[in-house]
């Protein structure tokens, strides 16, 4: 998507351990018409799935999956990464190594967001180590329900989550692929290294 990596390529910025910080328009900062086009997009890839649910972690996965969910018509479901108060029984739970945080979170949804009825689209942010996905997957799992597909802003190629869904059989579609993390910058997969 020509939009979203000319955004990460005039304001993403590489930090160490090949993490893109993209904190003033996804991570912290939001930027809704970027959203509104990110949803518009994924409503385009899986437009011809019968989706009855999107699912995403809290809290970076939550504005991209509402516009997706507001594409598709919808509801959004994200995980939480810590219990509250209110959320207490009834749970479907997984256990998610966090690439960027380096520990390991608990996520869970209440069962009663989540039943074997349900065809799901995953929406996250980042695709890394594909953790955060097969946490959701887990627990789509849990609840019976089928995974129709996933949905990722950014991918980073380089590491192994695409492999792992990949060899899952799983449908994903990401809006940006990056290739590598060169001298700071950023560098996409070309459509023709396809
Ligand atoms: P994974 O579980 O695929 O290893 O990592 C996915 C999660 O880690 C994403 O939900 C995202 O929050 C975070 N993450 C992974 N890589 C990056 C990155 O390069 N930049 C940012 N901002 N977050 C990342």
């Amino acid at each position: 998507m020509r939009e979203l990596e000319d955004k990460i390529r005039q304001d993403g910025q590489v930090l160490d351990g090949n993490v893109l910080k993209v904190d003033n328009f996804l991570n912290h900062q939001i930027d809704p018409q970027l959203m509104y086009a990110i949803g518009a997009e994924f409503k385009r890839l899986f437009a011809d799935q019968p989706i009855t649910k999107i699912l995403t972690v809290e809290s970076s996965g939550i504005a991209p999956a509402v516009m997706a969910g507001l594409m598709l018509k919808v509801p959004v479901v994200f995980a939480r990464k810590h219990k509250s108060l209110t959320l207490k029984n009834d749970l479907y739970t997984a256990t998610v190594y966090s690439y960027t945080k380096k520990v390991s979170n608990e996520i869970s949804i209440s069962q009663k967001f989540l039943s074997a009825d349900d065809r799901v689209l995953i929406i996250d942010d980042f695709l890394a180590n594909g953790q955060a996905v097969e946490g959701l997957i887990d627990i789509i799992d849990a609840a019976h329900a089928q995974l129709e597909g996933v949905g990722i802003v950014i991918e980073k190629t380089f590491q192994k989550g695409r492999q792992l869904l990949d060899a899952r059989g799983i449908r994903t579609e990401s809006l940006a692929r990056i290739k590598a993390f060169e001298d700071g910058q950023v560098v996409f997969v070309a459509a023709s290294d396809d």
